[in-house]
């Protein structure tokens, strides 16, 4: 028993030795880091002199290195930056969009269909395309979906832009044109939004969205199914009257190993790890949880201790000893009320056995912040001293049971119906790690948008018939202005387009033939519920099809594309190292 308990000991300390050399390497890597960042710093600046006559001249510092790009041509570079990114991600757009593969720089693979994950793991040097990748990126936090759209849709503004500057136009006048356009595209997505009824009992329609989210993702096989888990996951932690999801609630954990359909959602949380012995119940119900962060064990002897024994006798008094005093701590937690024992630290077989005996289920070496999550979900406290042990400390759950995987002696720990904690854990199962990765990041999209018809409950039909119908709008609106600035917003128009063409693209179909051939549907029928049929179900009616988006998704990525394009057509001067 004491070489067990030195091993544990010892078994800590290096532990504790490893993340204090780690903590110190990284240290020195930011501290290098920190000095290239000055040194780039410096090297960017730029002074403005006079000459004797009193005119300006511009000094760059180390000129040789730099290049430098005015007027026309800065805005034309960057607008092939731009597209450059946008044409990448275009093919990844709709229910039949590509995907990518992505080698990390330690050849990691990453699978993936979504675009802010494409951008990210790109390896993007040019200043204007990281800011494309800042576009998706904004997306994805402020929506979560519509992370390749907003991108596609800002290379076709960029694209068209050029145009106008070929034109002859001024970018300032094609700037302000695209922001008119935009405020139309965005007043009339509001006139065409539905509202759109759900409650707790009948959550079928948000469903169908998440669905619609789902349906251009690797796992649109099972996009029913994780549909539903999203939407029960949201609504489990939703406060519906104040509409509001606290998404941090809920949990995503993976697990390579049996089939996408076996992915589930758990109402309360998932600790890999199993009961201290196997024949310890598996299942507890209306469980009182001890969590324990001291040992549970007898004291052991440290190594400066000197123990003298000599005697049969001697050694017998100090194993009833160690022995009695266990039981007695098993006794103090039965007293206490608690059905289940979860330390941090481990203890030996002996202990194990006596557990076993005594009907007192365990739970050995589990890490610290699970260790505080099970707390807090439990409304338990952690006690760090045996002593300290009361039944007010206790944690609550409904049920905690032990559930193991396939053939392999693979276990998981549920805890469910946690007293304190509203939290859900989806429990993603696959086939591979990137599989289970890609699923993550699909359910996460899936719980956005699930999350942002709590917070509003307008919608606006998908498959490029919401962009069918504000191009027709912003064609229309076009009339009205009588300046220049006609040109950028019929450019705009037209940029519209180029969603429902993209996702026509896609799904194999002519795109100027679909094109026109919804877009005069739409028009004589004064319907905006007509897109591209991009599954080959037979209609173009969204509304049959139940293909819808979010309104604020999608008016987001109007307003964040505008933004965007804006922004680089009003860059006229770029000076950077010339080795880009
Ligand atoms: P994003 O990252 O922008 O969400 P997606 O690859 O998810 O990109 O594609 C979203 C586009 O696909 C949206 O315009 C959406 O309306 C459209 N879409 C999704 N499902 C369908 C469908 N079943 N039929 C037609 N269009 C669809
Ligand atoms: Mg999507």
């Amino acid at each position: 028993a004491d070489l067990l308990g030195f091993s544990h000991s010892n078994h800590f300390r290096s532990e504790t030795h490893s993340s204090f050399f780690l903590a110190v390497r990284e240290k020195k890597k930011t501290r290098s880091e920190l000095g290239s960042d000055r040194g780039k710093f410096e090297a960017r600046k730029m002074a403005l002199a006079f000459d004797e006559f009193g005119r300006p001249f511009i000094i760059l510092r180390e000129q040789d290195q730099k290049t430098r790009l005015r007027g026309i041509d800065a805005q034309k570079a960057n607008i092939a930056a731009g597209k450059a990114v946008a044409r990448i991600l275009r093919s990844s757009l709709g229910p039949k969009g590509m995907d990518k593969m992505l080698q990390g720089p330690d050849g990691d693979v990453t699978i993936t269909n979504d675009g802010a994950t494409i951008l990210e793991q790109m390896d993007v040097d040019n200043q204007i395309a990281k800011l494309m990748v800042e576009l998706s990126r904004s997306q994805d936090y402020e929506i979560g979906d519509g992370t390749t759209g907003v991108v596609v849709m800002a290379g076709a503004l960029l694209e068209q832009a050029e145009r106008q500057l070929d034109r002859g136009i001024h970018p300032i006048r094609v700037a302000e044109g695209y922001e008119m356009a935009s405020r139309v595209a965005v007043e009339h997505l509001e006139r065409i939004s539905q509202k759109f009824e759900f409650d707790v009992n009948n959550f079928e329609p948000l469903v169908q969205t998440c669905m619609t989210t789902l349906s251009s993702k690797i796992v649109n096989r099972c996009k029913r199914s994780l549909a539903e888990i999203a939407v029960k996951a949201v609504l489990a932690v939703a406060d519906l009257e104040r509409r509001d999801v606290n998404l941090d609630l809920i949990k995503i954990e993976g697990k390579v190993g049996g089939n996408l359909e076996d992915t589930e959602l758990i109402y309360g949380i998932l600790v890999d790890k199993d009961m201290s012995h196997p024949q310890m119940p598996k299942q507890i119900e209306d469980a009182h949880i001890a969590i324990l962060t001291c040992p549970f064990e007898p004291p052991k002897p440290k190594t400066k201790h000197k123990v003298d024994i000599d005697t049969v006798e001697k050694f017998e008094t100090l194993r009833k000893q160690e022995q009695q005093y266990f039981d007695e701590m098993v006794q103090k937690c039965k007293d206490v009320g608690a059905t289940l024992v979860i330390c941090q630290w481990g203890f030996d077989d002996e202990a194990n056995h006596l557990l076993m005996h005594r009907n007192l289920p365990a739970v050995r070496w589990v890490g610290g912040v699970e260790l505080e999550l099970i707390a807090i979900a439990t409304g338990g406290r952690i006690v760090p001293r045996f002593q300290e042990l009361t039944p007010e400390k206790l944690g609550k759950a409904g049920m905690v049971r032990e559930k193991s995987f396939g053939t392999t002696k693979e276990r998981m720990l549920y805890i469910e119906h946690c007293a304190n904690s509203k939290a859900v854990t989806i429990f993603i199962r696959g086939g591979n790690k990137m599989m289970i990765d890609e699923t993550k990041r699909s359910i996460h999209d899936a719980l956005c948008v699930a999350r942002n018809l709590i917070r509003n409950k307008s919608i606006v039909y998908g498959g490029g018939a919401a962009e069918i119908a504000c191009s027709l709008a912003v064609d229309a609106a076009a009339d009205k202005y009588p300046g220049v600035e006609q040109y950028a917003i019929r450019a705009f128009a037209e940029a519209l387009d180029s969603v429902p063409m993209a996702l026509a693209e896609n799904s194999g179909l002519q795109p100027i033939e679909t094109l026109s051939a919804v877009k005069s549907q739409q028009l004589k029928e004064n319907i905006p519920f007509y897109g591209i049929d991009c599954n080959d179900v037979g209609t173009n009616d969204m509304r049959e099809q139940n293909v819808f988006e979010t309104l604020i998704g999608k008016q987001q990525q109007i307003l964040l594309a505008t933004q965007v394009v804006k922004m680089i057509l009003k860059i006229d001067d770029v000076i950077s190292n010339s080795e880009y």
